[in-house]
């Protein structure tokens, strides 16, 4: 049976139920349509934190930062493809974000790092616990608490416009019923394509045969429903390769791991890159290792250090051994070249510096056992490219014009992160354009 609403979201994930929240403290009636049977999408699998400068946090440590540094990195890292616009709000909005997110019940005062950025920066949640699962606490809550009426099962199969304007959308539910949703404005917040190895070969033909750390439902589905109102699209050839995912089984090794102190060596035992850059470099690099894989190395005090990297323990994804001389037989690597190694390593982190890759942060020695190993390859990741948005959230179609009551947030949309996304910068982007874009809808529905 059809339906009626003031703004319908498309996708459940952490771009969705930010403008569900905002919107509906602004007062309007909110219907999410969600296709799975559960909430958050590839939000529920973020792990590293959530970048933001400059915080009472970060004061309270002493680093030193700013939104000006914070959009100098993105744009770096980026290869400044990025819309510096979108940039802009992102990193100038970040902080203010994270406050609203402790207001809805979130937790973000534990700091860490990623690749790439010049100062720590990367917002963690309670005691290291990955931020995608600890935000999809606090807005489930809210979900409840607010009264949100989310359509599970509900998948979006075409978005109703009239004269260049979206009216709402068309959906089927599981049991085969299709029906409309009519709306005064439409957000899509469906996330990327990375699960979709048509779509993404099509784009990147070097990526055939990769593994994905995406959620199925991950297929870039908003490309299709988008195309008759002639949307643009921006770096839609940007797709990244996370560098440490677990091969064949696809499971993602933070980039805290590294942030915290681990290395990465190749099947001689020897490091070949700073551990801390950028994800395409990391990638790269990686790729051109003997066996095209590499292995990470690190001690008990990363694995005490975050909860994150406890699971993975856990899980049995490590290889652990009581001396480093072990853990390389275990690993079948090279026993002296791994030795050598971490003895070098060890005393550049006591001069606090690292003459042969200049890793941009030394925290730990690798001194005290249990020692851990885990062989890690990229895979597809994060599709940079999407939807073309101006810094309202209104989607803009390919003769450059907006489209009226239509707003697109989060990795659905492209520009933000140019030809390479930060660690951290993905969760920053959801929520902060996930809130313009409810923010947004919501006041153009009510001065209707
Ligand atoms: P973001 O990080 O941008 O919020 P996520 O991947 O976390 O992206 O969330 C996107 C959500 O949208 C996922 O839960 C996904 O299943 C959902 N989704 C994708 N396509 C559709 C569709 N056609 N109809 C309804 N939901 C969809």
């Amino acid at each position: 049976e059809d339906a009626s609403t003031d703004i319908v979201i498309i996708g459940a994930g952490g771009a969705g139920l930010s403008a569900a929240i905002e919107a509906t403290n602004q007062g309007v009636k909110v219907i999410v349509v969600e296709k799975n049977g559960f909430m958050g999408g590839n939000t529920n699998y973020a792990t590293a934190g959530m970048n933001a400068a400059y915080t009472k946090y970060q004061e309270e440590k002493g680093i030193k930062d700013s939104p000006e540094l914070f959009f100098e990195d993105t744009m770096k890292g980026g290869h400044e493809k990025n819309n510096p616009e979108l940039v802009k709000v992102l990193t100038g909005e970040s902080a203010e974000t994270i406050y609203w997110l402790e207001d809805l019940g979130a937790k973000l005062s534990e700091i860490g790092a990623t690749g790439g950025q010049s100062a720590d920066r990367t917002h963690k949640g309670p005691e290291g616990m990955a931020i995608g699962p600890h935000l999809m606490d606090v807005f489930t809550k809210q979900v409840e608490n607010l009264g949100i009426e989310v359509r599970l099962n509900t998948k979006a199969v075409d978005i109703l416009s009239e004269d260049n304007k979206a009216t709402g959308v068309k959906v089927d539910n599981k049991d085969g019923n299709t029906y409309n949703i009519n709306a005064k404005a439409v957000i899509i917040a469906t996330g990327g394509f990375g699960a979709n190895a048509e779509l993404v070969t099509k784009y990147k033909p070097e990526l055939e045969g990769f593994g994905t750390t995406n959620q199925p439902g991950a297929t870039g589905d908003a490309l299709v429903i988008t195309e008759k109102l002639d949307v643009d699209l921006v770096d839609i050839k940007e797709i990244q390769t996370h560098p440490t995912v677990v091969p064949k089984i696809n499971e993602l090794i933070t980039e805290g791991v590294r942030g915290d102190g681990a290395i990465l060596v190749n099947r001689e035992g020897k490091r070949f890159i700073d551990e801390l850059e950028t994800r395409d470099t990391v990638s790269k690099a990686i790729l051109s290792q003997d066996g095209k894989t590499a292995f990470l190395v690190f001690d008990q005090q990363v694995v005490d250090k975050t909860s994150a990297i406890k699971k993975y323990k856990d899980a049995g994804l490590l290889t652990e051994a009581s001396s480093i001389k072990e853990l390389a037989e275990k690993l079948k690597i090279d026993v002296n070249g791994l030795e050598e190694t971490v003895n070098t390593y060890n005393e550049y982190v006591k001069k606090k510096e690292d003459p042969e890759f200049d890793r941009r942060t030394l925290p730990l020695e690798i001194t005290k056992a249990s020692f851990y190993g885990v062989e890690v390859a990229p895979a597809i990741h994060h599709t940079m490219g999407g939807i073309k948005i101006n810094n309202n959230t209104e989607v803009i179609n390919k003769s450059g014009n907006i489209i009226e009551g239509l707003y697109a947030a989060g990795e659905v949309t492209g520009g933000v992160h140019g030809g390479n996304r930060i660690g951290g910068n993905a969760i920053t982007d959801i929520t902060v354009f996930g809130r313009t874009a409810g923010k947004n809808a919501a006041t153009a529905v009510k001065n209707k």
